[in-house]
C-alpha cells in the first residue's frame, strides 16, 4: 500500500547549528525561529504537523524498508509560537542544497523545505499619525510583499509614495522629481533624498513606470525599507513632536 506522505519526515524544530539564533525573515522548518507574524516578537517555534500539498508523480521507497509514500514538492506546516503560543500556517517548498528543486538545478546536497507563504500575514498596523488615504495604500503593498509578489509591491509602493508627494502639493513628474522637489522645499530631509536616488525602482525611470520589467524580492524589500522611513520622517516624528510640546 501507498502511504499518502511520509510520516517520520514531520520536522520537531530542531536547530541547525550553522544558522543564525535571530533573523528578520518569519520561520520556517529550517530556521524555526525568527518574527512571529502573530504577535510581531522574535521567537523560536515548534512544528505540530505538516501535510504534503504538491505531489509529482514519484513514488519513493525509502532504503530502510519503510512503506512507499507519493514524493511531494511542497507541505504545509503548523508551527507554534513559545512567546504567544498562537499557531502560524507555512507553505513550505522543496530545496535541495542552496536551490528550491522547481529550480531544476541538481547538484546534489541535503533536502530541506524552506517557507513561501505564511498565515496569519504580519500585523501591518500602522501609525495614526499617517493619513488613512496613504496608509491603505501602504497596506496593501506589505499584503503584496509578503505575498512574494515583487511586481504588485512595487506598484502599490509606488502608489504610496505618489500619495504622500501629492500629500504635500507636488503631484506630477516622476517620482525621483517630486522627492528632488520635497527636499528643495526643505520637507524631506537631505539623506532620505540621498538615500532615494540608492533605490533602484526609484532611479531613472519616468513618470509611467513599467510593471512589466524586472522587479526583484530585493528591489521591493529596498522600496519597502525607504516607504517606510518616508513615513516615519513625513508624519510620525512631526505629530510626536508636535504631541510633546503641548505636555
Ligand atoms: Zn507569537
Amino acid at each position: 500500500m501507498i502511504g499518502l506522505f511520509k510520516k517520520s519526515n514531520i520536522v520537531k524544530g530542531e536547530r541547525n547549528e550553522d544558522l543564525p539564533l535571530t533573523h528578520d525573515g518569519m520561520p520556517d522548518s529550517y530556521r524555526p525561529n525568527g518574527l512571529c507574524p502573530r504577535c510581531g516578537k522574535q521567537s523560536s517555534f515548534e512544528t505540530i504537523g505538516e501535510l504534503p500539498v504538491t505531489f509529482d508523480g514519484a513514488i519513493v521507497h525509502p532504503s530502510n524498508g519503510g512503506a512507499p509514500y507519493r514524493s511531494y514538492s511542497d507541505k504545509v506546516i503548523s508551527m507554534i509560537c513559545r512567546h504567544c503560543h498562537q499557531g502560524v500556517v507555512v507553505v513550505e517548498e522543496e530545496w535541495i542544497g542552496d536551490h528550491p528543486s522547481r529550480s531544476g538545478i541538481v547538484k546534489g546536497g541535503e533536502v530541506s523545505f524552506r517557507g513561501i507563504h505564511w498565515w496569519p500575514l504580519p500585523q501591518s498596523k500602522l501609525s495614526d499619525d499617517i493619513p488613512a488615504e496613504i496608509s491603505n495604500i501602504f497596506i496593501e503593498a506589505v499584503q503584496a510583499y509578503y505575498a512574494k509578489a515583487p511586481r504588485a509591491t512595487a506598484v502599490m509602493l509606488r502608489l504610496t509614495i505618489e500619495a504622500i508627494s501629492a500629500h504635500f502639493g507636488e503631484g506630477s513628474g516622476s517620482l525621483a522629481q517630486r522627492l528632488q522637489s520635497l527636499s528643495s522645499k526643505n520637507i524631506l530631509q537631505p539623506s532620505l533624498s540621498d538615500w532615494a536616488r540608492e533605490v533602484r525602482l526609484l532611479g531613472n525611470q519616468g513618470a509611467h513606470y513599467d510593471p512589466a520589467n524586472e522587479v526583484t524580492m530585493e528591489d521591493a524589500t529596498q522600496l519597502l525599507n525607504f516607504t517606510q522611513e518616508l513615513m516615519k520622517y513625513l508624519f510620525e516624528l512631526p505629530a510626536e513632536l508636535k504631541r510633546r510640546r503641548n505636555l
